[in-house]
């Protein structure tokens, strides 16, 4: 819809102010809102903790009629309608969990013109009938929050979602609203696609979160690097998420941690729904509580002292890595994001990818994030820098505030060092994981190199220079350049692709980061 009766609507500042209690909009927030009170339709993107919500609250309370707001979250649907009640706005929720009487009386206050803010499922706005009631009713928006889940390039996709393209013909007058967190370029247009905003402007802004320290580290000792973490943050107050790769690790950690003195809780899509919302409350109320946590957690969590995030496995992509560490900090206050990875995650992450049914085009978008991904996490500048950039930022210009930018690696002429591993792994056979071939080269005679008689390899022993984790850096490095594979359906043998050739004939350099190499080599910095 373009933009209408501009007089037609209360003054947005003067809403904000009386009814929500803000002096000021942030970022884009006050040209969205402007936009959508005369009329407009559009698109927001912001990062999580942007304020999206106020988009379309405010847009919603200047006009005539009632604001309509598809989510896709039952918790957070009943989150927001609890803190508008509580600001005096006149709310409500529809979705299936509501007891029949309950969602009645919703109808009625619906159809009596009483509420300003319907918050509905995006399959009870489908159900038969609820348009048509809504076409006879003053509309004043509609806001498809979470808008991503409207597209299968995301992982979110919701089949419902699709159906609210309908919105756009039979609501043509009506402003609708679309956002969402999620700030990749291809599921932004399938977005504008599908709900019918080709045509209105996109709103993007605030991703920058200044005031979270990013870090990355390989992952060596998961656990005594989470407990040194946890050291440094100790006494500092607030929660914190620890974000796992699979279920059984949450609740694993969470186990270990409450063993370590932490109030830690698990959280993933297997639980029940009530020990769910349990653990959700748990959060929310309790001061230094640890979740530990599969990516399933995080809607509708808007608790603004979550001090740190760590991921103990790499992400899939920066967007959802960025989702997830954004829910630190909302308070503006410092905060933290530690992101462990390892050469088997990388493997593990194209695999994955690899034998999934999607279509190749989707496969080669889900490389390529998942290859930012682990340049983030192998990044020798400044990571927020390429963090920005994934998200369309032209120029970031580098932070200060992240473990590159405090303390630059150096890089080394590591070809000798490749070559070594690759030759290693090759005289082997390629039938062996990163342990044995660092054996191998490190000239350390096990049960296993003398089955295999690998003692008399010309490789054996050549790598005495480099110590054993300095060696795992090497190959974890070499996985991260898709030199080196690993065969994760079997035992982790590593496997030389194409792009090891021109390494071994010397017809190619490899710069290794230095800093990784020495730390590995130095156990007291790794114990910090
Ligand atoms: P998002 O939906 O983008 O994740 P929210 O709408 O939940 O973000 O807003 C995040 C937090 O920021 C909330 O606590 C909200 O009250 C606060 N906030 C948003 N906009 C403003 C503003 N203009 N002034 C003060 N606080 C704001
Ligand atoms: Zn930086």
């Amino acid at each position: 819809a373009m933009p209408d009766h501009p007089e037609d609507c209360t003054d947005p500042l003067d809403v904000l102010s009386r009814v929500f209690g803000h002096p000021g909009f942030r970022g884009r927030q006050e040209e969205v809102v402007r936009h959508v009170a005369g009329g407009g339709s559009g698109l927001v993107l912001m990062p999580t903790g942007g304020g999206k919500s106020l988009c379309f609250q405010v847009p919603a309370l200047c006009r005539p009629g009632v604001g309509i707001v598809v989510s896709p979250l039952i918790a957070l649907m009943e989150d927001q309608v609890a803190a508008l009640r509580q600001q005096g706005v006149a709310a409500a929720a529809l979705h299936s969990d509501l007891p029949e009487g309950e969602s009645r009386t919703v109808l009625r206050d619906l159809h009596n013109g009483d509420l300003k803010l319907l918050y509905v499922s995006p399959e009870r706005l489908a159900l038969e009938g609820m348009l048509s009631r809504l076409e006879t009713l003053p509309v004043a928006l509609f806001a498809v929050d979470e808008a991503h889940c409207v597209s299968q390039w995301g992982h979110h996709f919701r089949p419902e979602y699709r159906g609210l393209g309908v919105l756009a013909e039979r609501f043509s007058r009506v402003p609708r609203l679309a956002l969402t967190a999620t700030a990749d370029p291809r599921t932004v247009e399938d977005i504008r696609r599908q709900l019918g905003l080709a045509e209105d402007p996109v709103f993007r802004g605030g991703f920058d979160r200044p005031n979270i320290r990013i870090e990355a580290a390989p992952r060596e000792a998961e656990r005594s690097q989470l407990r040194a973490f946890l050291r440094e943050e100790a006494g500092k107050g607030g929660a914190g998420i620890v974000y796992c790769g699979t279920r059984n690790k949450t609740d694993q950690t969470a186990e270990w941690l409450r063993g370590e003195g932490h109030d830690a809780l698990a959280f993933h899509a297997g639980m029940e729904s009530e020990a769910k919302r349990d653990a959700h409350r748990r959060f929310a109320r309790g001061d230094s509580v640890v979740m530990c946590a599969t990516i399933a957690f995080g809607m509708g969590i808007d608790r603004p002292d979550v001090r740190w995030v760590v991921h103990l496995d790499l992400p899939k992509s920066p967007e959802s890595w960025y989702q997830e560490i954004g829910r630190a900090g909302r308070d503006g206050l410092p905060a933290r994001a530690l992101l462990l990875y390892g050469a088997g995650d990388i493997a593990l992450g194209r695999h994955r990818i690899e034998e999934s049914p999607a279509a190749s085009e989707q496969k080669r978008i889900e490389r390529q994030r998942l290859d930012a991904m682990v340049a983030i996490a192998e990044a020798a500048t400044c990571r927020r820098q390429i963090l920005l950039r994934c998200f369309g930022e032209p120029e970031p210009p580098p932070c200060g505030n992240c473990d590159v930018c405090r303390a630059p690696p150096r890089l080394f002429d590591g070809t000798v060092a490749a070559q070594k591993m690759l030759s290693a792994v090759l005289r082997t056979g390629r039938r062996f994981g990163v342990a044995h071939v660092v054996d191998v080269l490190r000239g350390k005679l096990t049960d296993k190199v003398a089955q295999f008689a690998h003692d008399q390899l010309p490789t054996f022993g050549v790598g005495k220079d480099f110590s054993e984790s300095a060696w795992r850096g090497v190959a974890r490095q070499l996985v991260a350049r898709g030199v080196l594979d690993v065969a994760v359906e079997n035992h982790g043998e590593l496997v030389p692709t194409d792009a090891a050739k021109p390494i071994l004939k010397g017809e190619e350099k490899v710069m290794l980061r230095e800093e990784l190499v020495q730390a590995s080599a130095a156990p007291a910095r790794n114990a910090r």
